[in-house]
């Protein structure tokens, strides 16, 4: 599973078994966080992956749009 939280409060902006670039999320919320109405800026930012192929992996990274 493919995740994209938010950075401030941890809303969910994507969740699927297919990855999506963080500019395509980011345009879909019209690049305010819903929740607590935070900019979302085109800089790295963190997203959390999680794997399941048998074992279940969580992976923090930071990737640029
Ligand atoms: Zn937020």
């Amino acid at each position: 599973m493919f995740t994209v939280r938010c950075d401030s409060c941890g809303f969910k902006f994507y969740a699927s078994r297919r990855p999506k670039t963080i500019k395509n999320v980011i345009n879909a919320w019209g690049g305010t966080c819903p929740k607590c109405m935070s900019p979302l800026s085109p800089k790295p930012i963190k997203i959390f992956l999680k794997i399941e192929n048998g074992k279940r992996q969580e992976v923090w990274g930071e990737f640029l749009v």
